[in-house]
């Protein structure tokens, strides 16, 4: 990794890396989209293939069964299946960044050992269970109790919109929960819960406006028994290590928007010179030439956004604040030229099964998961010191 990244001066490893996975989102990935988005299946078939590719232990060290690389070829990974289908990429992002990432930031050498390997390989999901029906930008709202037992903690709650939870393929469920009051405040800690852990159920999955194939489910926990040793990290600790991997997932979550920022722009050039009106192109308009030259410019300052908070992340340098910048204005430039794209398409458009049509869908979570706009502003205003 270089100290600074630019966009056109990427390392060659990391350049093969994007490359390889645009060729598997364009001949694996683009044949099977429409199909699972209408069918809101999960693509499992999609996934297999990502996890031959290495794509799920992409950021993790070899003795984990990872590829050794690093989280900003996680995000170039993203970005290169944000453009083709944003379900598929959701699944890697939460995949990665939320399920397997918590533990190996916070856990320790057994639980590293027991869950890794699995979830490095592909061969198992993990899920990261932090809002709840009462707690979502407001995530310390938290109502889900975890109460020691005999050695075992007892968990009492619910979540929901949680990502991954309900494949024939999830294993695991990290979930933050109240254990206690420490200095009059509530004290928060995260526990790993096995999915067939007895009083666990992920119950039937929403019917969202996008993101169909991706799994989404609310949980509930009904005296859930884990063993005490699932605590993930240090009691108390368990709000503060999740807005550590939001932070870090705010840059994941910004490379999957600048790649549908980009996919709509790639889109729309094809068309734009294909489609004819009035005896010529539709491009040969400024006003169109001139909304896809503005797309151009959203995707690229978006993707310079991104590169700066990745390269201080890598470099373990302050990147707070700059991951909140990417992900605002990613998730911004990704809804914009969604709608721009739409339009170009004209009726098209409006057509479900056009790549476009599903970007306008499936862009406006961007802007709401892994912080609503206005708590990115909030964050960075804070950063301000406002
Ligand atoms: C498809 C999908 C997948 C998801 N996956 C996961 C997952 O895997 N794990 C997980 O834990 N969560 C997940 N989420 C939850 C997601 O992170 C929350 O929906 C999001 O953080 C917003 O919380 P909320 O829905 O409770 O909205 P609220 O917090 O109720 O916000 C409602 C509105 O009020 C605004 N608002 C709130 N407070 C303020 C304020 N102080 N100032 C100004 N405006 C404010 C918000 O910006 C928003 O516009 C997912 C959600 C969806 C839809």
């Amino acid at each position: 990794m270089t100290d600074y990244l630019s966009t056109g001066t990427l390392p060659d490893d990391y350049r093969d890396l994007a490359l390889t996975v645009r060729d598997f989102a364009r001949q694996v990935v683009a044949p099977v989209a429409a199909k699972h988005d209408e069918e809101h299946s999960f693509p499992y078939e999609v996934v297999a293939g990502m996890a031959e590719m290495g794509l799920f232990g992409l950021p993790f060290p070899e003795e984990y069964g990872g590829m050794g690389g690093d989280y900003f070829a996680l995000c170039l990974a993203l970005e290169e299946l944000g453009k083709i289908d944003q379900s598929v990429a959701i699944t890697l992002e939460a995949g990665v960044s939320l399920g397997a990432m918590p533990i190996f930031r916070f856990g320790n050498d057994r639980q590293k050992q027991q869950w890794l390997p699995q979830l490095t390989s592909g061969r198992a999901l993990a899920a990261f269970g932090l809002t709840e029906p009462g707690a979502g930008s407001d995530a310390g709202g938290t109502r889900t109790t975890a109460v020691l037992d005999g050695g075992d903690w007892i968990i009492n709650g619910s979540k929901q919109f949680i990502t991954n939870s309900g494949t024939d393929i999830t294993r695991l469920v990290t979930v933050t929960a109240v254990t206690g009051q420490a200095d009059g405040k509530k004290e928060i800690s995260t526990i790993l819960v096995p999915t067939d852990t007895p009083g666990f159920t992920a119950e039937p999955a929403y019917n969202k406006v996008g993101w169909n194939a991706s799994d989404t489910h609310p949980l509930s926990f009904t005296d859930v028994r884990v063993p005490q040793e699932n605590l993930l990290g240090e009691r108390g600790r368990g709000y503060a290590n999740f807005l550590r991997i939001l932070d870090e997932g705010r840059i994941a979550i910004a490379a999957l928007a600048v790649g549908a920022a980009q996919g709509c722009v790639e889109e729309s050039v094809r068309y734009a010179k294909e489609r004819a009106a009035f005896g010529q192109a539709i491009g040969r308009n400024q006003a169109i030439a001139f909304k896809i030259a503005r797309m151009e410019a959203r995707a690229h300052a978006a993707r310079t956004a991104y590169y700066d908070a990745a390269a201080l992340m890598l470099a373990g340098k302050p990147f707070k604040k700059q991951a909140s910048i990417a992900k605002l204005i990613a998730s911004e430039a990704a809804m914009d030229n969604a709608r721009d794209a739409t339009q170009i398409f004209g009726g098209y458009g409006f057509m479900n099964e056009y790549a476009v049509a599903r970007h306008y869908r499936d862009s406006k979570i961007l802007e709401i998961g892994e912080g609503t706009t206005e708590v990115q502003l909030m964050l960075i205003g804070r950063e301000l010191g406002l």
